[in-house]
């Protein structure tokens, strides 16, 4: 029992110093606790501190890309009300032009029917003086009729033509009378054509119409000034029409294979077309009138066959280069010399009052034509120019 309570005294320090020991590991683990705790908590506000600072980064970041889509956005209204605007201002230009082109249109009708009035009216005073003068002359046959001022007086073997015209002896043995006889003259300036190298593409219908026919035809026309035009375009025409046609589909179906039959119809639209529909000379012109009026009206044929729109050129330009047609063609058959004396002098008649017309269309647009014409030596060359630039040279 002794030696229990003795080794248990003996064992005393030992179980304090263990005691002590074990406090001290104790402290130290508390304290390596505290201090882990501590660094945690150090941690956690150093993490909380990042994320605050993320959080308001994300913030910037997020008002920023408002900032910028907003602007955007901004720009991108204030840019499709631009385009609004200026699509606007474009359509009021449009409307103001085609208003303002209407105008001159409808002024330019208004001016083209009074003068179309007016010289009705005075072709209408012009017969009943006529008449009367018919009426109190006596005998018919010794009234004058009404002539050009250049063209011989009726001789009594001349021809009397409809609508109160005559034809002298001479001029009347040549005489184109009818859309039968005027057709080798026709081919005649055909050929011409083709030797300028400025060939017909086709070849449309030409008819001898009567002076009624031929007023009627070129009051509707529509081109204004006609009538006022030369001896050479006074009595032919040239009659064009555009239309507007464009092949639509009006019909298209799937089959099995995927090919598909398509029903096809031509329709007023899109792109103009032009097409001569004939021409007309006066008929009772002698042969070499005939020729030249028809050499003027294939020009104005030739045009329109070859793209050019009435009204692209300019009547001075246009009427210019048709009547230099006419004096080229006079001169060519000038050239091959006359059977009768008479014809050389229509010739050199014709000839001078093309190139002395005081028309202020058909006169100084021929007498530009003939300039070009001297400058380019080549009428294919010239009217090329015309055709593309749509102007003289
Ligand atoms: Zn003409």
């Amino acid at each position: 029992m002794g030696s229990f309570v003795s080794s248990l005294a003996g064992r005393e320090p030992q179980l304090d110093q263990e005691a002590q020991e074990r406090q001290r590991q104790r402290q130290r683990r508390e304290a390596e606790r505290a201090a882990e705790r501590h660094a945690q908590v150090e941690r956690q506000r150093r993490e909380d501190a990042r994320a605050v600072e993320r959080q308001a980064q994300l913030e910037r970041q997020r008002q920023k890309a408002e900032g910028a889509a907003e602007r955007q956005e901004i720009q991108a209204r204030q840019r499709r009300e631009e385009e609004r605007q200026e699509i606007l201002a474009r359509r009021r230009r449009e409307a103001e032009r085609q208003a303002r082109l209407q105008q001159e249109r409808r002024q330019e009708q208004e001016r083209r029917a009074q003068r179309d009035l007016k010289r009705q009216l005075e072709s209408y005073k012009a017969d009943q003086k006529q008449k009367k003068k018919l009426k109190t002359g006596g005998a018919a046959g010794q009234a004058q009729p009404p002539q050009g001022p250049a063209l011989p007086r009726p001789a009594f073997r001349g021809l009397r033509l409809e609508s109160g015209r005559y034809a002298c002896r001479d001029c009347a043995a040549t005489a184109v009378l009818d859309t039968e006889a005027a057709q080798p003259v026709y081919t005649n300036v055909v050929r011409f054509f083709k030797q300028m190298r400025v060939a017909l593409p086709k070849q449309p219908p030409l008819y001898a119409v009567s002076a009624g026919t031929m007023r009627h035809e070129a009051a509707k026309e529509d081109s204004g000034g006609r009538l006022s035009g030369p001896v050479s375009h006074v009595n032919g025409l040239c009659l064009s029409t555009e239309t507007h046609t464009v092949q639509i589909i009006t019909r298209q179906e799937r089959t099995r294979s995927g090919s598909s039959f398509v029903t096809v119809r031509r329709e007023r639209a899109g792109p103009v077309h032009c097409s001569v529909t004939g021409m007309l000379v006066m008929a009772g012109m002698p042969a070499l009138l005939a020729g030249a009026i028809i050499a003027h009206e294939c020009m104005h044929a030739y045009l329109r066959l070859t793209g050019v729109r009435s009204r692209q050129l300019t009547m001075h330009d246009e009427e210019g280069l048709c009547e230099l047609m006419a004096v080229l063609y006079l001169k060519h058959e000038q050239s091959k010399g006359f059977i009768s004396s008479h014809e050389g002098r229509l010739c050199t008649y014709l000839l001078h009052s093309i190139k002395n017309n005081p028309d202020p269309v058909y006169g100084s647009g021929y007498r530009e034509a003939a300039r070009s014409y001297q400058s380019y030596r080549r009428l294919d060359t010239l009217v090329n120019f015309v055709r593309s630039k749509r102007r003289l040279p």
